[in-house]
Parts: structure tokens; C-alpha cells; sequence
């Protein structure tokens, strides 16, 4: 379907229309205050769409997006959203959502040059060099979706270790960070057991996860 900037505003106008007539006063509570329980941190692709997937509502998820969902220390922009979600919104989960067939993947797993984002991606290529012995004993065709897996949870021990949740746990904030993987084939989300929900967790967790998914993807059982 082609649209225009202008069908857009139009479709904006009607969903506006049949929001407040299901459910009147909508936007005007949701203007005064958001508290959303969870946060999102995925991919950019616009197949992944965070709030239909999990069927939440405006005002119920915050959300960070960039390019293949990386979460480096140095990211101020990712960083203050984390920030914000934690100490002022007091998001109770943080949840790092990847996707099978991510683009900025799979340029980093064939060493494809894309551009300026190369520099950026090069954050994939690291978890990928860090763990390229189980990636290449992988059968070729498993080896780009399983990065995606190590990718997000590589991701996710990034988000725990940051000062703000070492600093929210320190004060007895609950708050768990979880790593999910999403199928573009079948719309499904598939939780990769890396759910943290101390600094403890955090020691322990990533590391559990990253053998199981790379047993899981050369068929074993994990170890
Ligand atoms: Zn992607």
C-alpha cells in the first residue's frame, strides 16, 4: 500500500476519532502523567513494532530504539532513557528485544560494509568476536540467528551493569532486566532466559544464557 504524508495525518485523525469514543477522556489522563511498567529496548527495523506486539496501549511501554538494539556505556542517548525509565517513570522491567533477520546482524556476521553505521555495528562484531568458537562450530545457516540471541544478551548485561541499575538495586528499587528474541516468520517472542533481577544475577546470568543458546543452536543439550 502507498501512502502519503498527508493519508497519514488523516489516519492519525480517525484513530484519534475511535480512541476517545471507546474509551472518552483518553489522552486527557494520559497527558497529565505516563507510568509505564515496562520499558523496550529494540531494533529500529520497522517490522519489529514494540507496542503491537505485546498489545499495549499508548502511556504502558517506554521505549528506546536504535539500529540492531545495542546499549554500549558510552551511549548518552540510550543511557538518559534508561536513566528516566528508572529513576523517574520507575519502570518495574526492562526488557532488550532482538529479531531473527536483523540487518545490522547479519552486516556484522558476513562483514558487510554498510556505511557510517559500520562503526556502530562494529558493538555486534565485538559479541560476535567475543564468542566466534561457538559460532563456527554452528551449521552456517544457524550461526546469524544465534548471534542475534548472544547479541541480546550480551545487550541486556549491558543494561544491568550500567550505573543506574547497579545504583537502583544498591537502593532496593525492584527492577528486572529481561532478553527476548522475536521471529519475524511467526510474530512470536521467545524469552532467552536472562532475566536479572540484582547485581548477583548479573555475575551469573548473561553467562548461563550464552551456552545455552549455543548449544541450543547446534542441536545439544546444554551444558
Ligand atoms: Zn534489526
Amino acid at each position: 500500500m502507498s501512502t502519503e504524508p498527508n493519508d497519514l495525518l488523516a489516519a492519525n485523525r480517525a484513530w484519534a476519532g475511535a480512541t476517545e469514543a471507546r474509551e472518552p477522556g483518553f489522552f486527557t489522563r494520559l497527558a497529565r502523567q505516563q507510568s509505564p511498567r515496562y520499558m523496550w529496548i529494540g531494533c529500529a527495523d520497522s517490522r519489529v513494532p514494540a507496542n503491537e506486539l505485546v498489545s499495549l496501549l499508548p502511556g504502558e511501554l517506554f521505549v528506546h530504539r536504535n539500529v540492531a538494539n545495542v546499549v554500549v556505556h558510552s551511549d548518552l542517548n540510550a543511557l538518559s532513557t534508561v536513566q528516566f525509565a528508572v529513576e523517574h517513570l520507575k519502570v518495574a522491567h526492562i526488557i532488550v528485544v532482538g529479531h531473527y533477520g536483523c540487518a545490522g546482524v547479519r552486516a556484522a556476521m558476513r562483514d558487510l560494509r554498510v556505511g557510517l553505521a559500520d562503526n556502530w555495528l562494529r558493538h555486534v562484531q565485538d559479541v560476535r568476536l567475543r564468542h566466534r568458537e561457538q559460532l563456527d562450530a554452528l551449521p552456517p545457516e544457524r550461526q546469524e540467528d544465534v548471534l542475534c540471541e548472544m547479541n541480546v544478551i550480551e545487550q541486556a548485561g549491558n543494561v544491568a551493569r550500567s550505573t543506574v541499575l547497579q545504583d537502583a538495586w544498591a537502593r532496593g528499587q525492584k527492577l528486572a532486566v529481561h532478553g527476548w528474541v522475536y521471529g519475524l516468520r511467526d510474530g512470536l517472542l521467545k524469552d532467552l532466559g536472562v532475566t536479572m533481577d540484582g547485581p548477583q544475577a548479573v555475575l551469573e546470568v548473561p553467562a548461563a544464557a550464552l551456552r545455552r543458546c549455543a548449544c541450543a543452536g547446534a542441536g545439544q543439550e546444554p551444558q
